[in-house]
C-alpha cells in the first residue's frame, strides 16, 4: 500500500489503535478544533456505525485512504500521554511478534475505566486539615460552637481527616461549618491519591549473609546504569526475597519506582504484608482479582509516580510508571507468566526486553530457572547470581524416591508413605501432600462391563466430585450428576484413581486423630478462604495438607517436615516436551515447603519410575545438574531453547476442517518460509475433541527467532484461504504449553 499524496494540508494524520480483532491501526483525521492529541493520549473514534475509544500510536503525514474518506477524532480524552512513548513501542513491538491485533494489545493494557473514558486521575476521598493558623483563630469561634467543635478535632489531627472520618458514628452534618470554616481559611481541603500512605514504618531488615550481601552488591551495582540483566538462582528459602526488598529500597532512595512480576498463585496477602512492613512507600498492587475502581487507582499511581513498588501479575509488565527503576520477575519459570488466550505473550521475555528499551536492570529469580533463563545466563547474556543455602540457618530436605511398584497402595498412599507421616506426626511435624488433581476421582467406571463417564463434548473422563455429588469435566466445564447406576447395564460404578478429595478421605481413616485441610480451587473458593485456611495451619490446628499447585509455591509453613508428591508419574507420561522441567520444578517447589524453620525436612516421591534418568539425577545432583542435562537433551532434540517454535491451531466443529485448514496453511507458509524452517503436522491436537470442537495443530520449528518470525509475517495470507472460513484459529508464538 501506497501512501497517496492528498495530504497537501499541513494536518497531520492519526493513526490509532481502536479496540477491534481487525490487524493494523486506523488512520483518523485530528479534531477539528483544540490541540492535536499526542501519541499515547486516548481519543474517541467513530468506527462503524459504532464510537469507540482508541489510543493514538502517532502522527503520519499520509494515508492509504483518501483524505475525503477519512473520519475525524470526535473527542480527545488526554492532552498528554496516557501511555508514554516506551511503553507504546513495547506494545506495538509486542503486538507484532506475537501476531495479535495491535489495537487489542494497546487497549487491554488500560484498565476497564480508562477503556470506557473515564478521566485519568486517580484520587481518594478529599482530606480537611487545619491552616497553620488555625490553634490561634479557635478561642475566636467562641459563638460558633458547631465550627470550634470541629476544628478542635481537626486540630488533634493534622494529618487531616475524611469527611466521614470527621462526621463519627453518630452521622451529624457537618456541611455548613465545615464549609464556613473553608471560608475563613482555618481548613484546607486536599486530595490525597486513592492509594493510602504506608502505615507504620518499616521495619529493620535481618543481616545478610555473605551470598545475599554478594547479590545485592552487584545489584545495587547495576541500578542506574542502563540495561542489565540477572539471573538470581537461589533455592526455596535461601532469601531471595529479602534481596528484592534491598534492591527496591535502594531504588526507592534513588527516588525510582520498582516494577515486581509474580504468578497469580504467589501474589499472596502473605507476600504483601512484608512488602509493607518494609516498605516505605505507597504499593500499587495489581491482578485480575481487583474491582475496576480498584485497578484504575493502582494503574494511575504506578502511572504518575504516586506509587514507588508496583507489585502485580503477568498484566502488570504493561503498566505504565514516571520514574523507571528497576524490574523484578520472581518465580521466572512460572508457566503462568505466559498468556494462554488472545494475546499471548510472555509477561518475562517483555520484561527483559522492556528493561532493555528503558534502560532499567532487570532481575529474574528462582529456584528453579526455565531452561531457557539458564541457557540465556550460559550464553553470557544474564549475570548469573546464586544463593546456595537457606537464609536463617535452616538445613535443606533430604528428598527421596519412594518406589511404590508392587507396593500395595491405599488410595494413591503407599505402606511406606504412611509410615513416615506416621512418624513426623508424633514427632509434632505437619505433613504436605501434593497431587495435582482436583475432585474424588479422575474417573468412573463399571466394573461390570466396562463403561466409563466420559464427557460428551471433550475426548476426556469426567472427575467425580463426591461433595456435590457431580461428574464434571474439567476441560469444559460440562456436568452431571453422578449416576446411581451404569447406564449401560445398570450395574455398581465406582471411582478409578484418587483426587485431592478422595485422599483426604482416606487420611480421616489413616489418621482420625489429625485434623487434614484440602487445598485446591474447588474447596477454596470462597474470597478469603484460603488465608483463613492458612491461619488454621500456622496455628497448628491443622496437621496435614493436601492439595494442588495453590500449596506449591510461596507459602511459608514452618512446621511442615515431611512433604510428599503423591504421583510424579503424571509427569513423566505427558506428550509435552516440557513436562519433565515441569516436574522437576514442581519437586523442588513441593520439597521448598518442608523443613523451612529450625527441623530438618524429608521429602518423599512416590514413583512408578524409579530409575528415571533425569528425576534420579534431580534427587542426587540438585537441580542444576538436572536442568544441564535437560538442556542437552533439549540441544540434541532441536527444541528450545535451541529453536524457535510457533503453534498453529485450528477447531471447527466439523471433524474436517481444521485438519484442511492447516493442510493449506502449511502450503502457503512453506512458500514464504527460509529453508531452514521446519513444519511438522498438521497432527490432532493432544485433546482431539475439547468443548465440542475437534482441534488440531501445526508446529512451525525454525532454528531461531528470525526466521520463524520471518515465516510468520506470511500469516495475514491465511485470512484468504477459503479453507479458513470453516475454522477458528490462531497462533501462539514460544508456547510454553503445547497442548
Ligand atoms: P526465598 O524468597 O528465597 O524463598 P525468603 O526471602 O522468603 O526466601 O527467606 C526465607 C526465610 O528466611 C524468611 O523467613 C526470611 O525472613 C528469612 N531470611 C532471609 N534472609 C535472612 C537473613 N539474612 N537472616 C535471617 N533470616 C533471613
Ligand atoms: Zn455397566
Ligand atoms: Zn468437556
Amino acid at each position: 500500500m501506497t501512501p497517496q499524496r492528498e495530504d497537501t494540508a499541513a494536518a497531520p494524520v492519526l493513526r490509532v489503535a481502536v479496540p477491534t480483532p481487525v490487524h493494523g491501526a486506523f488512520d483518523y483525521l485530528p479534531p477539528r478544533e483544540g490541540p492535536l492529541p499526542p501519541p499515547g493520549a486516548r481519543v474517541r473514534v467513530p468506527f462503524g456505525r459504532r464510537s469507540l475509544v482508541g489510543v493514538v500510536l502517532e502522527h503520519t503525514r499520509g494515508s492509504a485512504l483518501p483524505g475525503h474518506r477519512l473520519r475525524a477524532v470526535t473527542q480527545v480524552l488526554d492532552t498528554q500521554p496516557l501511555l508514554p512513548p516506551a511503553l507504546l513501542g513495547l506494545l506495538t513491538w509486542a503486538a507484532e511478534y506475537y501476531r495479535h491485533p495491535v489495537g487489542e494489545a494497546v487497549c487491554a493494557a488500560l484498565p476497564a475505566l480508562l477503556r470506557q473514558g473515564r478521566p485519568a486521575v486517580a484520587r481518594g476521598p478529599t482530606l480537611y486539615r487545619p491552616a497553620p493558623e488555625a490553634a490561634a483563630a479557635l478561642d475566636t469561634l467562641g459563638r460558633a460552637p458547631a465550627q470550634h467543635r470541629l476544628l478542635q478535632r481537626l486540630l488533634q489531627s493534622p494529618q487531616g481527616l475524611t469527611a466521614e472520618a470527621l462526621r463519627g458514628p453518630e452521622g451529624r452534618d457537618l456541611r455548613h461549618p465545615l464549609a464556613a470554616l473553608r471560608d475563613k481559611g482555618l481548613v484546607i481541603p486536599e486530595h490525597p491519591p486513592c492509594l493510602p500512605p504506608p502505615g507504620a514504618p518499616p521495619q529493620t531488615p535481618p543481616e545478610l549473609n555473605p551470598a545475599q550481601e554478594a547479590a545485592v552488591q552487584a545489584l545495587e551495582q547495576a541500578l542506574g546504569r542502563g540495561y542489565s540483566c540477572h539471573l538470581l538462582e537461589g533455592v526455596t528459602g535461601s532469601g531471595k526475597t529479602e534481596v528484592y526488598l534491598r534492591i527496591i529500597r535502594a531504588t526507592l532512595a534513588a527516588g525510582r519506582q520498582a516494577l515486581v512480576l509474580v504468578p497469580e498463585i504467589a501474589l499472596t496477602p502473605q507476600l504483601l504484608e512484608r512488602f509493607r512492613r518494609r516498605l516505605d512507600t505507597r504499593i500499587a498492587v495489581l491482578h485480575s482479582g481487583l474491582a475496576d475502581a480498584e485497578r484504575h487507582c493502582a494503574w494511575l499511581c504506578a502511572r504518575d509516580g504516586t506509587a514507588g513498588v508496583i507489585i502485580g501479575t503477568r498484566s502488570a509488565v504493561f503498566v505504565p510508571w514516571r520514574d523507571p527503576g528497576v524490574i523484578l520477575v520472581d518465580e521466572e519459570h512460572d508457566p503462568s507468566l505466559k498468556q494462554q488466550e488472545g494475546f499471548r505473550y510472555h509477561a518475562r521475555d517483555l520484561a527483559v526486553l522492556r528493561g532493555h528499551r528503558e534502560g532499567v536492570p532487570v532481575l529474574l529469580g528462582s529456584a528453579t530457572p526455565a531452561l531457557e533463563t539458564l541457557a540465556n545466563a550460559d550464553r553470557g547474556q544474564y549475570a548469573h547470581l546464586r544463593l546456595p543455602d537457606r537464609a536463617g540457618g535452616a538445613r535443606a530436605p533430604r528428598l527421596r524416591l519412594l518406589d511404590v511398584r508392587r507396593q500395595f497402595m491405599d488410595e494413591g498412599l503407599s505402606e511406606g508413605l504412611l509410615g513416615r507421616m506416621e512418624h513426623h506426626l508424633e514427632a509434632g511435624g505437619q505433613v504436605l501432600l501434593f497431587l495435582n488433581r482436583r475432585g474424588f476421582a479422575p474417573a468412573v467406571l463399571c466394573h461390570a462391563c466396562g463403561w466409563v463417564a466420559e464427557c460428551p463434548r471433550c475426548d476426556a473422563r469426567l472427575t467425580w466430585h463426591a461433595g456435590p455429588g457431580r461428574l464434571r469435566c474439567h476441560h469444559c466445564g460440562h456436568e452431571t450428576p453422578v449416576p446411581a447406576r451404569c447406564p449401560q447395564c445398570g450395574g455398581p460404578l465406582s471411582p478409578r484413581g484418587q483426587g485431592t478429595e478422595r485422599i483426604q478421605q482416606a487420611l480421616a481413616r489413616h489418621f482420625p486423630q489429625y485434623s487434614a485441610v484440602r487445598i485446591d480451587r474447588d474447596s477454596m473458593r470462597r474470597k478469603g478462604a484460603l488465608e483463613a485456611a492458612f491461619a488454621q495451619v500456622r496455628s497448628g490446628h491443622h496437621r496435614i495438607l493436601v492439595g494442588t499447585q495453590m500449596l506449591a509455591k510461596g507459602h511459608d509453613f514452618p512446621d511442615v517436615t515431611l512433604a510428599a508428591i503423591l504421583d510424579a508419574d503424571q509427569g513423566l507420561f505427558s506428550p509435552d516436551f516440557r513436562a519433565v522441567e515441569r516436574l522437576a520444578q514442581t519437586v523442588i517447589q513441593v520439597a521448598g515447603r518442608a523443613g523451612r524453620a529450625s527441623r530438618p525436612g524429608e521429602v518423599l516421591i512416590q514413583t512408578h519410575q524409579p530409575e528415571h534418568p533425569l528425576l534420579t539425577l534431580l534427587l542426587q545432583s540438585g537441580y542444576a545438574a538436572f536442568a544441564r542435562a535437560a538442556l542437552a537433551e533439549r540441544r540434541e532434540a532441536g527444541l528450545p531453547p535451541y529453536a524457535a517454535l510457533a503453534l498453529l491451531r485450528a477447531e471447527a466443529t466439523d471433524p474436517e476442517a481444521p485438519g484442511a485448514f492447516l493442510e493449506a496453511a502449511r502450503g502457503h507458509l512453506q512458500a514464504h518460509a527460509p529453508g531452514d524452517v521446519q513444519l511438522w503436522g498438521p497432527a490432532p491436537a493432544p485433546m482431539e475433541r475439547r468443548a465440542g470442537r475437534h482441534r488440531a495443530q501445526l508446529l512451525i520449528h525454525a532454528p531461531a527467532r528470525r526466521p520463524l518470525q520471518a515465516t510468520l509475517a506470511a500469516l495475514p495470507g491465511l485470512a484468504h484461504l477459503p479453507q479458513a472460513r470453516r475454522v477458528r484459529w490462531s497462533i501462539d508464538v514460544d508456547p510454553v504449553d503445547l497442548g
